[in-house]
């Protein structure tokens, strides 16, 4: 069987001690782990969960909020000076791929004693080109790209990811605007759904809102669960046709064409 684990579940500005960035371990059968996002509070969503930089060995990256990249500093600094880890792979589309390392990690990260770094003195780092796929321990990773801000001039780069495993097809939104009728062959296609989902009275245009995602047709919203909303309460997503919120701590079970849900003993 292989697993989603979720480290967090929750938006960029997650307080308090009950959730952290939505950052995904998918964990195969044989126990191998790619970190889908890397936030800034990994560090802590890894202690949680018992895990520590040694279990970072291969890394996607969706977009640079640092909700999704900002841990990359943690994990790069702490897997190259310490003997017992390799460099992590890095999976990312390339069209951040130079962004990452100029814009995000440069500063911190340029300059080590005696050497001048670049991106590749920490991670093995795979550009994904504009196919837009990797494969990863034989799955097929599509990334699916998303609005998720439109600056007025572009879009910023930003990918969910779709891939099947186990006869089951997931789509996990990443941080997205609703466009469901641009992306409806995704919404059609998959068997499970992991969307985006702001859950703030004051909404942002930049996510899609539970008060969006609620107009959804019953038989999508029927295969979805919600995820990287704000701290607080939260709707009744179940009665309204969702899978529901997922929580930190929460595992996806995949396996014979399934999912099922094991989740977290924090309260709901
Ligand atoms: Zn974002």
């Amino acid at each position: 069987m292989s697993q989603l684990l979720f480290l967090g579940s929750g938006s960029a500005f997650t307080v308090g001690d009950e959730n952290f960035h939505s950052n995904i371990f998918f964990i195969t059968k044989t126990g191998k782990k790619l970190l889908i996002d890397c936030g800034s509070d990994l560090r802590f969503s890894l202690y949680r969960e018992g895990f520590s930089h040694r279990d970072i060995t291969d890394i996607y990256i969706s977009h640079l909020h640092s909700d999704h990249a900002g841990g990359l500093e943690y994990v790069g600094l702490t897997t190259k000076f310490d003997p017992q880890c390799e460099k992590p792979n890095l999976y990312l589309s390339h069209d951040i791929t130079a962004e990452i390392w100029e814009h995000t990690l440069s500063g911190g990260m340029g300059s080590i004693e005696g050497n001048i770094t670049s991106l590749n003195s920490f991670f093995n780092v795979h550009p994904i080109d504009k196919n837009r796929s990797f494969r990863w321990e034989m799955i097929n990773f599509e990334l699916v790209k998303t609005i998720h801000i439109n600056n007025g001039t572009s879009v910023m780069p930003t990918y969910g990811l779709f891939f099947e495993v186990n006869g089951v097809k997931i789509f996990i939104t990443s941080d997205t605007q609703l466009c469901y009728e641009k992306l409806q062959n995704y919404y059609q296609a998959a068997d499970v759904i992991f969307h985006d989902c702001e859950t703030s009275k004051y909404p942002t245009p930049v996510h899609s809102h539970y008060e969006q995602l609620v107009k959804l047709p019953e038989q999508i919203k029927g295969k979805m669960w919600l995820y990287g909303y704000q701290p607080g309460e939260l709707p009744d997503a179940k009665t309204e046709g969702f899978l529901g919120f997922v929580k930190r701590g929460d595992k996806f079970v995949i396996q014979n064409n399934c999912v099922t849900v094991k989740h977290s003993n924090i309260l709901r």
